[in-house]
């Protein structure tokens, strides 16, 4: 009996639960929360990422450890890798913590990123704004998610307001200036990589945002074959350059048919929920089967999918359930303002006919802005 270690116990964690139990998996789920979701399906231990005596009982029971939750010190994984195996490799999350880090990266690699600049004093703050240009986006360089630690830059006259909000944190976590891209588009490469270095990626993701937060993704994207091949190689590059294992997501954003990477996330991804009914193996189950060194499963799509991200409260579930290809993922969170609640994902085997349940669906559920980009995307 296998039993893996999850450091980090939210909806991500959740879901690889449940996509492990047919592989005949245990689980241990590490998180300093006693009320974290995952330990509704699979044994919690309650703990501090830091704290070394929770790291030494979590290390015990496991067989290999992997992350939920993006942001477990780079030293903590360091050190439950001198115990168990622990993919992916520690320095491949050190290097996906710290944006700087992650974008130099990408552009060693020859993957276009938008013009950035290291932001450490307020004088620093100018220099960088003269280098990449407004309008822009000041960012805090680690620990940020869900569009948190972010302040948009219009104009000259947003620079003080910028530095009231984020410079208390240059020198905690560091901050970085990014040109702002007025893309035509957000996209994500959901990918994996064996413990043996064999890479498979699903079809591209198209992800639209609200307030930095996902909100819909559609997938496979109607691109040219060779935007998929273009953002495929790049995750490949960079998953190879990282000796990768397991699922991350590449997010890139693409402007006149030109696509610049934001950022990865070293873990499975929001925007790679719709692989569970749209995908033949989903990112869940490749992730454990990467981390395990189980051969992959296909990444091929089953027809057209589209999942929409509940945030702050779970609507009602009957507009979904009534559809033939309707799934809904409630992950027993409790409501709150800005927090991922659930998901739905509704799927079909026509892209016109996915555009029908989508308009349908959000009709009933009084969510029409949150499907309308969609709906209008699927009927081009
Ligand atoms: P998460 O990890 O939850 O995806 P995050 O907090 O790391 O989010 P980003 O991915 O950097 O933040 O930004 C969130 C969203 O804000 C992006 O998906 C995009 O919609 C918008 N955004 C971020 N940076 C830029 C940029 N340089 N130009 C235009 N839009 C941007
Ligand atoms: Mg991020
Ligand atoms: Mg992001």
């Amino acid at each position: 009996m296998t039993t893996v270690g999850i450091l980090g116990g939210g909806q991500l964690a959740r879901m690889l639960v449940l996509a492990g139990a047919p592989l005949g998996l245990r689980f241990l789920v590490l998180d300093p929360a006693a009320d974290a979701c995952a330990g509704q399906c699979a044994p919690l231990l309650v703990g501090g990422y830091d704290d070394e005596a929770a790291l030494a009982e979590f290390a015990n029971h496991i067989d290999v450890a992997t992350f939920d939750f993006e942001n477990v010190p780079a030293d903590s994984a360091r050190r439950l890798a001198g115990r168990v195996p622990v993919f992916p490799g520690p320095e491949a999350l050190a290097m996906a913590q710290d944006r700087l880090v992650e974008k130099s990266l990408f552009r060693e690699l020859g993957i276009p990123v938008p013009a950035f600049a290291d932001v450490d004093s307020r004088d620093a703050l100018d220099a960088a704004v003269a280098e990449v240009g407004l309008p822009c986006i000041l960012k805090t360089r680690r620990l940020g998610y869900d569009g948190k630690g972010q302040f948009r830059i219009r104009d000259a006259g947003d620079l003080d307001r910028a530095w009231e909000a984020l410079g208390g944190q240059a020198q905690r976590v560091g901050l970085i200036a990014e040109a702002f891209v007025p893309f035509d588009q957000e996209y994500s490469v959901v990918a994996v990589r064996g413990r043996d270095g064999e890479f498979r990626a699903w079809p591209l993701t198209a992800n639209w945002h609200v307030d930095g937060v996902l909100s819909a993704s559609l997938a496979p994207a109607d691109v040219p074959a060779a935007l998929t091949a273009q953002a495929q190689a790049h995750a490949r590059a960079l998953a190879e350059r990282l000796d990768y294992v397991g699922v991350f997501a590449l997010e890139l954003f693409c402007r006149d048919g030109e696509l610049l990477a934001n950022e990865m996330a070293p873990r499975v991804h929001n925007s790679g929920h719709w692989t569970i009914e749209g995908a033949e193996t989903s990112q869940f189950e490749n992730h454990l089967r990467a981390v395990l060194g189980l051969p992959l499963g296909a990444t091929t799509a089953r027809g057209h999918a589209c999942m929409l991200n509940w945030i702050g409260a779970m609507p009602d579930a009957g507009p979904v359930l009534a559809e033939a290809g309707g799934h809904w993922h409630d992950y027993g969170k409790q409501a709150r303002d800005g927090r991922k609640v659930g998901h739905a994902t509704v799927r079909t085997d026509r892209a016109t006919d996915l555009a029908e349940v989508l308009a349908r669906v959000g009709a009933a559920l009084g969510r029409e802005a949150q499907v309308q980009p969609v709906v209008e995307t699927l009927r081009g």
